[in-house]
């Protein structure tokens, strides 16, 4: 075999000879499938026997819900002169749950099967008569009030004194840290707080591969406007949330805002509407935007007795800002992610499976690999992986054909291969292939990094 770039392609089967259409249970079932053999997410505590909805994410998947976080805090906090960020305490005393009212009201209508004994959320039933497990009949216990919080103790004594719950959204540490924030970051409404962070919530149904965990990611904004700026600011924000997805590669026909009625509303909200993607069973929420009012910073003055108003030197008036929340989940929008770019297509008679991430999510940027594994090229692919590796992620792989090691990174979504090969050690190039197109380039070593950078965020 000879070693040079036309023969990449002839490993590489020819043009993409267009998308496969997939959907419901066989998508969902591929995407899964991808995760656990690629490296993205696999079942927690699998050897032994698994954790019930508890997933860890792989080498390529901590690459990639990073990537989503890093997306959002670029997007919400560094492009922006208006928010500050944000890393409260997870852990956190009954003080806080009982002001935000989560003590009384965080909890989710529990039923019971009789003949089955399986635990159903009431309102995700969609027939109340029948059971989804057993099929029986009117077998459903009334509906108790469960509530989802996980609570634990802290020190070592298992007092009521001691009491401390994991944190179900990440959204009280801005209030509670809101007059902090104000003296130290010199902000005034309208400003946001941003936070990314775990959160715990003990869900009777936990399910849908990532959508539905007990331990969860969230990606949070808490902004603060003057009372008659809420409005404005609630369609400020649904408008971007959306268009942040969009931007990202959700495509429009998978993508839709949905305002919520009144019935829907809490009571405190003048307006939430949900962020939905199109999963492959239906509508999911990714993100709720809601005009929470002056709500939740009225409650921690109330319960900690701290003034929480602002005075607005301008004006010279005093009151307590609105807030305007979108609360985002950075593992759900991961899973939106992988599903929106997993594509397979026929090339040559044989199946290509392609993730088609946007650069900015995917877990690597560049992958390169030396054609053979001999010595001389290893020395020039050291080289080339030394220009890029500080600028974007890179992999480095040298094992197996050149063919199969494309077919791997087209699974991991990478969009750039370089390839070297024995040509590059006398003309000093080398071959970049893009993953969408599979259209390979000859480009100079001296101007790789160039190249990449037109392409690549
Ligand atoms: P749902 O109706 O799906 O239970 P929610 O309306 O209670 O969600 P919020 O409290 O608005 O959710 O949380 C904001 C975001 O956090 C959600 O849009 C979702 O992306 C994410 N999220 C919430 N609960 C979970 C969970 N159990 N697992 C994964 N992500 C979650």
């Amino acid at each position: 075999m000879s070693d040079t770039a036309a023969d990449h392609s002839a490993t590489d089967p020819g043009a993409p000879a267009g998308g496969r259409e997939l959907s419901g249970t066989a998508l969902m079932d591929k995407v899964v499938n991808l995760c656990k053999r690629r490296g993205f997410v696999f079942p927690s505590a699998e050897i032994y026997g698994g954790f019930r909805s508890a997933y860890d994410y792989g080498p390529e998947g901590v690459l990639m819900l990073r990537n989503v976080k890093d997306a959002w805090w670029r997007s919400m906090v560094q492009m922006r002169t208006d928010v500050v960020g944000l890393d409260a305490s997870i852990l956190s005393p009954p003080a806080i749950w009982e002001a935000s009212g989560h003590l009384q009201n965080f909890t989710d209508p529990l039923v019971d099967c009789t003949k089955c004994g399986h635990r159903f959320r009431e309102d995700h039933l969609e027939d109340l008569g029948t059971c989804p497990n057993c099929g029986a009949k009117d077998s459903f216990t009334g509906a108790r009030a469960f509530n989802l919080m996980f609570k634990t103790h802290a020190g070592p004594v298992e007092e009521s004194a001691a009491v401390a719950y994991l944190r179900p959204e990440t959204a009280q540490g801005m209030f509670v840290n809101f007059a902090n924030v104000l003296n130290a970051s010199r902000k005034k409404p309208p400003f946001g707080i941003a936070q990314v962070g775990k959160s715990f919530r003990n869900e009777i149904t936990p399910g849908n591969f990532v959508f539905r965990t007990r331990e969860f990611e969230q990606m949070e904004l808490e902004f603060f406007v003057p009372p008659d700026q809420g409005a404005q600011w609630y369609e400020y924000w649904c408008r971007e949330r959306v268009q942040w997805y969009r931007e990202l590669g959700i495509p429009e026909a998978s993508l839709r805002l949905r305002a919520h009625d009144a019935e829907e509303l809490s009571h405190y909200s003048t307006g939430t509407s949900d962020v939905e993607f199109l999963f492959p069973w239906g509508w999911g929420e990714l993100e709720g935007i809601a005009n929470r009012t002056d709500y939740d910073l009225t409650q921690h003055s109330r319960h900690s007795g701290v003034d929480l108003s602002y005075f607005d030197q301008e004006s010279g008036s005093r009151y307590v800002p609105h807030v305007i929340e979108p609360a985002a989940g950075a593992t759900r929008s991961m899973m939106a992610f992988l599903i929106a770019a997993y594509d397979e297509e026929e090339v040559r008679g044989e199946t290509r499976v392609v993730l088609r991430l946007h650069p900015r999510i995917a877990p690597y940027k560049v992958a390169v690999l030396p054609l053979s594994k001999k010595e001389t090229l290893t020395v020039t692919s050291r080289e080339v992986l030394g220009l890029v590796q500080g600028r974007w992620m890179s992999d480095h792989d040298e094992t197996q054909s050149i063919g199969r090691r494309y077919r791997r990174q087209d699974e991991l979504g990478t969009p750039y291969c370089v390839t070297v090969d024995f040509d590059s050690l006398e003309d000093r190039a080398v071959t970049v292939r893009d993953r969408d197109s599979m259209a390979q380039d000859r480009v100079p070593i001296a101007e790789l990094v160039g190249f990449l950078a037109e392409r690549l965020p």
